[in-house]
């Protein structure tokens, strides 16, 4: 597996490197090509704030020349047969461990997280393919009979169809992973448009797919600096089937609205407001790992992240003060340098907006025990923050903070933590700290989350139906239950073959 550390004597050339061998233009119908206006937008790197590349930025035209592409090829593709479809997915899963090193330093370069963390992330990244590739001969359906003897039954499944995938920019290629291949398995063609911020990393997974196989057509990607551009062109078109977002809630709401036009089939991973409760009984050690692992994973800017930690009031000293002497030990910069554990924030303005949340707790009277402020830049980084004596009502604790702000607020009962984690129109990620495990599965039947995470801080697999409930959104990604989201049933009745007789 690849080296966790960069040479700084060699990074430069290996920046250059990378950067050239990522396509920067848009890919329609198996070609990368230009925007049809010329058009570009800047791709920056969130940790020096320099340009790192030029991209063609699709126009309407482009969109809906992407919408073509996909609609041609959709029958053809269905078609093929799902052994041919996973080995493609087996080829990719190879090519990403070959190239993983690209893969994470591109980005660390656009997104900001750090170098080991991106190879994490290329590691699940790569754990989709497989995990899918293993699945997709799969798909299988039913032949029964009428419970009246009329007829025989057959139900089977088929590709929904052309699928509209956006992606967000803070997990880059688990996010297009995590899409395009269960669209790959179950035969669907694709418009893939991912983040303004960080396309690369995209632009990259695409060509590396057509490298493993990938027929034109399939798999289109068009980049913009104008999400509407490519969204609104292609929700419009009658061929579209479905569409996967990926995103933050008003965002997901919005496009849900403009997908009721085409009756689309619609999966929606959007936002979180996770809670961490850790009990009177937990293992306080595990606690700690556990808030530091959920929280400060990717700085803070996950949709899993622990956004509030709820502890009980007899151990949240304890508690604090071993999660503070964690959270001052982390050392924030670049990401490409070796022994950074916390990058930047993705852009000024998400710098500002955790400043903003940090400042309105402040006021309101929490206390700061470790961080509490922006670092100079150049690059946009914000130290990591743990609070306390946070008021219930505080924005830092209603809304998704997405960076390295850690809001303990305490409770007293059982009761009392399983209303505070509910307590939000989310209802993505949580995490239980008890080693009272009757206990801990009593909370996993009373809150309304997707996810659970018992005693542990990370449970994002490959091989697991990740998904939100309330607004954090509909439908799953990843195992068996995520390929099924590319699917359509189609029942078939069949005459009796006695009666035929
Ligand atoms: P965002 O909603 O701003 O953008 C997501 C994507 O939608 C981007 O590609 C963006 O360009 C595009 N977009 C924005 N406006 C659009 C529009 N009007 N029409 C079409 N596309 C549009 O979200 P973000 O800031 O990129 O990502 C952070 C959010 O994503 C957070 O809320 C986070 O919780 C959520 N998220 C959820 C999951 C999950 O699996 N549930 C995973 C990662 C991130």
């Amino acid at each position: 597996m690849s080296s966790t550390t960069l040479d700084a004597s060699t990074l430069g050339t290996r920046i250059d490197g990378v950067l050239q061998r990522t396509p920067t233009g848009l890919l329609i119908g198996g070609h990368w090509r230009e925007a049809s206006d010329g058009g570009t937008f800047d791709v920056e790197n969130p940790a020096t704030g320099e340009v790192l590349a030029t991209l063609a930025s699709a126009t309407r035209e482009d969109a809906q020349a992407a919408m073509d592409a996909a609609a041609d090829a959709q029958e053809y593709w269905a078609r093929t047969s799902s052994r041919s479809r996973s080995e493609i997915l087996r080829r990719a899963f190879d090519l990403v461990q070959e190239r993983a090193e690209d893969l994470a330093l591109l980005m660390t370069l656009e997104m900001g997280k750090p170098f080991p963390e991106a190879l994490g992330e290329v590691k699940y990244g790569g754990g989709v393919l497989r995990g899918v590739s293993e699945e997709a001969g799969r798909g299988y359906g039913r032949d029964s009979e009428a419970p009246e003897g009329t007829l025989r039954m057959l139900v089977k499944r088929k590709p929904v169809g052309p699928c509209l995938l956006i992606t967000p920019w803070n997990f880059p290629l688990a996010m297009a992973a995590r899409k395009v291949a269960p669209a790959v398995a179950a035969g669907c063609t694709m418009v893939l448009k991912p983040a303004r911020l960080t396309p690369l990393t995209s632009q990259y997974f695409a060509q590396l797919m057509i490298d493993a196989g990938l027929p034109p057509g399939v798999l289109n990607v068009v980049a913009s600096a104008s999400a509407g551009n490519v969204s609104e062109p292609i929700l419009a078109d009658p061929r579209l089937r479905k569409i996967s977002f990926t995103g933050s809630t008003p965002v997901g709401k919005q496009l849900m609205k403009l997908a009721t036009d085409n009756v689309l089939r619609t999966s929606m991973e959007l936002g979180g407001n996770g809670p961490l409760i850790v009990f009177e009984d937990a293992d306080i050690d595990k606690a700690v790992a556990g808030a530091m692992a959920a929280k400060m994973r990717n700085m803070g800017e996950a949709c899993t992240a622990a956004n509030r930690l709820l502890v009980h009031e007899d151990v949240a000293e304890e508690f604090v003060t071993e999660l503070a002497a964690r959270m001052s030990a982390l050392t924030v910069g670049d990401g490409t340098r070796e022994g950074v554990d916390v990058g930047p924030l993705v852009e000024a303005k998400a710098r500002d907006s955790v400043e903003e949340f940090v400042k309105e707790a402040v006021d309101g009277g929490a206390r700061v025990v470790v961080g509490g402020s922006r670092v100079n830049g150049p690059g946009y980084f914000f130290q990591p923050t743990l609070l306390t004596n946070v008021s219930r009502d505080a924005r830092v604790i209603r809304e998704e903070v997405f960076g390295p702000v850690a809001p303990v607020i305490t409770f007293a009962t059982e009761d009392e933590a399983v209303e505070l984690a509910n307590s939000t129109e989310y209802g993505l990620a949580s995490y239980v700290f008890t080693e009272n495990i009757s206990r801990g599965l009593r909370i996993g039947d009373r809150i309304e989350f997707g996810l659970m995470g018992l005693n542990v801080g990370v449970i994002s697999n490959a091989a697991a139906p990740f998904g939100g409930v309330k607004q954090s959104g509909i439908g799953r990604e990843g195992g068996a239950e995520g390929i099924a989201e590319y699917t359509t049933l189609q029942y078939v009745g069949i005459e009796n073959p006695w009666d035929a007789a």
